[in-house]
């Protein structure tokens, strides 16, 4: 499915070679009946309001799917609004849902603090530990989330063995794919359901927010429901501009995806050898080094993002302003730009773990996470790592 983006041929209204961007938050009808069976979702292609579905975001859903290789996808104005109007549309007052404990911070605060004011109980286990996924299992759990490569701790979670311990049991198996698009498709490894925050590599300019949800017709369908879909009520729509952009740059993606893994495999595997403690999941003392290589799509490599372990939060602060000062890339939140970005996880992505959880899952107090950038010179950039860490 990764591949199959390069068969999707769409045009503009007038030829373009570019899809039309729709600039537009209503759609006129011809005739009274077809709006009214538009509510009612019977009517195959014709758009009735932006926040519902507009052309300009249809393009992009499509490119998703055919990415993804799912039959229908959703685009959202965050990946956060992907999280959670999935989340929302799947459980109900009373449900249960498995996690990760490893999620991405906001992701956790969702999870943790928000979800119980909707009696929505949460167990957060070690992904890793499947005997603890499958005891946590109770009656009412409605879905097993993940992601795909963990933030900020880059475990690789086992998908096809989370889709067996799902299966038959009414469970769904939801899978954020946000640190490695085309590198793993969770849909062809069993999740049923896959988001994004396209905020990140899938758009790779770092110039907006965006977020999408890839799954089955049905599902797609009940977000998007008049009366009771998630997506529809609660409206994060993505500007039609905004979408139109992601859509071209996604176009670059497989590039893009290559050289962030061979920059970050050759940092990882020179800053190790230098003696820096580093969690890449390419290098061969990963614990799930041999997992990754079993379900990845090895063309695209092992992805842009790593960790190292500077042991404290001080140390940490010390290397990434050195690092900022020497070029090598800037202190900041996010992922998946064209520069390596930076940022210590305990104090900023992940700072909604509280500090006893995130000492119990192995988040150390010194961990900075990069997503290393598309540098032509990885080896001038190595340099101004070494002058910035290890002098
Ligand atoms: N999922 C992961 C893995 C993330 O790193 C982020 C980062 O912010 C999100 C989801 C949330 O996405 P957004 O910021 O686009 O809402």
């Amino acid at each position: 499915p990764a591949t199959n983006i390069q068969d999707l041929h769409q045009f503009g209204e007038f030829g373009g070679v570019n899809p039309s961007i729709t600039d537009s938050s209503t759609y006129t009808f011809l005739e009274a009946e077809s709006m009214s069976e538009t509510f009612l979702g019977h009517m195959e292609g014709c758009f009735l309001y932006s926040r519902h579905w507009n052309p300009s975001n249809k393009y992009l859903a499509d490119a998703m799917a055919t990415m993804e290789g799912t039959e229908s996808a959703w685009i959202t104005s965050s990946g956060m609004a992907a999280i959670t109007c999935a989340l929302l549309q799947l459980c109900n007052s009373g449900d249960h849902i498995i996690t990760s404990v490893t999620t991405y911070g906001g992701t956790y605060a969702f999870l943790k603090n928000y979800l119980p004011k909707f009696n929505i109980d949460v167990s957060f286990v070690n992904i890793s530990d499947l005997e603890s996924v499958k005891e946590a299992i109770r009656p009412n759990t409605k879905v097993i989330y993940t992601e795909s490569m963990t933030n900020p701790l880059l475990q690789i979670s086992d998908i096809p063995k989370l889709k067996q311990i799902a299966k038959g049991q009414g469970i769904t198996l939801m899978v954020d794919n946000t640190f490695t698009p085309m590198i793993i498709s969770p849909a062809q490894l069993g999740a049923d359901i896959v988001v994004y925050s396209m905020t990140k590599f899938i758009n790779g300019k770092n110039d907006c927010v965006a977020g999408a949800i890839c799954g089955s017709n049905e599902f797609i369908e009940s977000l998007s429901n008049v009366n009771d879909g998630t997506a529809m009520l609660l409206g994060p729509v993505l500007d039609p501009l905004r979408s139109s952009n992601i859509l071209k740059n996604l176009h670059t993606l497989h590039i893009r995806m290559k050289q962030h893994s061979s920059n970050a495999l050759y940092l990882a595997t020179r800053l190790q050898q230098d003696g820096i403690k580093l969690i890449y999941p390419g290098i061969s003392n990963h614990p799930d080094h041999k997992l990754m290589n079993s379900l990845m799509n090895s063309e695209y490599g092992y992805g842009g993002i790593l960790a190292m372990d500077f042991n404290t939060a001080d140390e940490a602060a010390d290397k990434m302003r050195k690092l900022q000062d020497v070029g090598a890339g800037y202190l900041a939140v996010s992922l998946g730009y064209f520069k390596t970005l930076f940022s210590n996880s305990g104090k900023s992505t992940s700072s909604e773990i509280p500090e006893d959880v995130q000492k119990e899952m192995g988040l150390t107090p010194g961990l900075v996470r990069f997503s290393i950038g598309l540098d032509n010179d990885i080896e001038r950039t190595y340099q101004m790592f070494k002058t910035a860490i290890l002098k």
